[in-house]
């Protein structure tokens, strides 16, 4: 007998859960691309867009996942040769980094492990001593996904600024948008990416890339932009092009328009951002007394520096692995892979999940989820401390 019939649960950071009420936004027949009620929804899609971003900059929507939303920036942003400066926390930093340099930029790294957040002195030191400002752009993950790591992006600005270094700030939100909370304006902000499937809770395939005035003029020249991926024409051009370039993502449009309806109009973006707080410190709750009797850990050792939208944890000799296997067969969930914590072939790899606690997941999915893992581990004989799942529902209880 197994406990997994019933409805499942896809508890990784993206594709996340997806409400009913967006898939079935999306169902019904294509509709007419060039007139009429697509072409009117997608003009209210721009201001929300903004809002949800925390901006009055530029936003253009592209067909791709987040990747293709990172290469839209890398390719408006750089011209072959010129240099980006990476500050990488995790497997998404780098993979952003990896993307700039097969396009042909010259790209710094500044590793910050797998652990820490990125230390603003650290960037300021490299741009400072960039007295030629070669450097054109600061690329970093505000959370991510991979570390769980949250990256303080005001305090970036600022080492920015303070050294007086003329470098764009552009950031990955793609895990943290509509779930940590995010004023790309107020933080000084110059480009912004993001894609459908997180916290915005629309099936994978749409890219944004939000991007300044600053941005836009800074981009004139950059040689790397293509005719499908180039921003001036989506800042400027006309609205069949502004808007996709061709053919519309027609059915992800619409659910777009539902879930954004759902965070703005409904619940409210500064709701949103308290349940996935509220969330987060459920999962860390339970997570902390597992570990006074076990080796387990949360990979973030200070809660200020974790996002709200997923929680990295080390469960040690293996029992992610095993844990993450049980959870799929006999209780329906089935959690994030420790991604880029160690290499599959790594006998580390198996002591890494992910928890993902992102978009549409509210008290009951959070808590069934650390439920089914205490069960899991009592199961399998994974030592853990006592008290995970009262730690948890007190943190609910006190929301
Ligand atoms: C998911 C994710 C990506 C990659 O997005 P894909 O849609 O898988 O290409 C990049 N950065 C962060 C922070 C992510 O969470």
């Amino acid at each position: 007998m197994s406990l997994a019939q019933g409805r499942p649960y896809l508890a990784i950071p993206g594709p996340s859960t997806m409400p009913d009420r967006v898939l079935n936004a999306m169902h019904r027949a294509a509709p007419n691309i060039y007139e009429g009620a697509l072409v009117e929804m997608t003009r209210g899609l721009y201001p929300d867009l903004r809002r949800v971003a925390g901006t009055a900059a530029h936003v253009a929507i592209y067909i791709a996942n987040g990747h293709g939303a990172w290469e839209a920036a890398n390719a408006n942003l750089f011209s072959r040769g010129s240099k980006a400066l990476v500050a990488a926390t995790g497997r998404f930093g780098i993979g952003w980094a990896e993307s700039a340099k097969r396009m042909g930029v010259e790209v710094e790294v500044i590793d910050f492990g797998r652990a820490a957040p990125a230390d603003p002195a650290r960037i300021a030191k490299v741009l400072a001593a960039d007295t030629g400002h070669a450097i054109r752009a600061v690329l970093v993950t505000h959370v991510d996904t991979a570390s769980s790591v949250r990256n303080d992006i005001p305090a970036i600005r600022a080492a920015i600024d303070a050294v007086g270094h003329p470098a764009l700030l552009a950031v990955d939100c793609i895990a943290s948008l509509g779930c940590d909370e995010f004023h790309m304006d107020a933080w000084g902000v110059d480009v912004m990416v993001a894609a459908s499937q997180k916290g915005l809770m629309v099936p994978p395939g749409l890219g944004f890339v939000w991007f300044s005035d600053k941005a836009l003029a800074a981009s004139q020249g950059a040689d790397l932009a293509t005719p499908y991926w180039d921003w001036k024409p989506r800042a400027v051009g006309a609205e069949y092009y502004q808007f996709f370039c061709g053919t519309a993502p027609t059915h992800h449009l619409f659910g777009l328009r539902e879930s954004l309806t759902m965070i703005l109009e409904e619940e409210g973006l500064p709701h949103v951002w308290a349940r996935h707080a509220t969330l987060a410190r459920a999962v860390w709750a339970a997570f902390e007394a597992w570990g006074r009797g076990g080796d387990i850990a949360l990979n973030i050792t200070d809660p200020a520096h974790r996002g709200h939208s997923v929680t990295a944890a080390r469960i040690g000799g293996g029992g992610a692995g095993r844990l993450r296997k049980w959870l799929e067969t006999e209780a329906g969930v089935t959690l994030g892979i420790g991604l880029g914590m160690a290499l599959p072939e790594d006998p580390a790899y198996g002591d890494f999940l992910r928890v993902a606690h992102m978009g549409h997941v509210n008290a009951h999915m959070t808590l069934g989820v650390l439920a089914s893992m205490e069960a899991g581990m009592r199961a399998l004989g994974i030592p853990h401390g006592k008290g995970g799942l009262e730690a948890a529902a007190a943190v609910v209880a006190g929301a």
